[in-house]
């Protein structure tokens, strides 16, 4: 399946609907999870038009791969729980959970949130 651009976090990057902007720079944007799972709750997603981490690992280039990396680590730091411990999450498919098809990684903490499956 090619990129769909109709996506909500599609229509996030073009501003067509609003999100709670915690970290932006030329390939990354992170911003609140509507609905938290944690007290922590961050999604970071890269700008460019990528359904998952597939194609974002065959068509991203390594300035945004650089980038998201280092915004996830960011994120945590500027959310003050890189210290105590945090999870990163890319759920991916139907049987990883993945509800939107725009590659976005879950940056969770705050409290234990370590058990790999809840
Ligand atoms: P899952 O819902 O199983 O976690 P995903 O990994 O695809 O599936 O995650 C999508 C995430 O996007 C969910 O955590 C959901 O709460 C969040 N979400 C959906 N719509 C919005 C929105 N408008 N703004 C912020 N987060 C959103």
């Amino acid at each position: 399946m090619s990129y769909d651009d109709s996506n909500i976090f599609a229509r996030i990057l073009r501003g067509e609907i609003p999100a709670k902007k915690v970290y932006e720079d030329d390939h990354v944007l992170a911003f609140e999870d509507i609905s938290p799972k944690a007290p922590v709750h961050t999604l970071v997603i890269p700008k460019g038009p990528y359904k998952d981490l597939a194609a974002l690992a065959a068509q991203g280039t390594d300035a945004e791969l650089a980038a998201l990396v280092r915004a996830l680590a960011k994120v945590a730091e500027e959310k003050q729980t890189a210290d105590s411990g945090y999870r990163v999450i890319c759920n991916t498919g139907e049987d990883g959970g993945q509800e939107v098809d725009h590659v976005h990684f879950h940056v969770l903490g705050g409290k234990p949130v370590g058990r790999m499956i809840s």
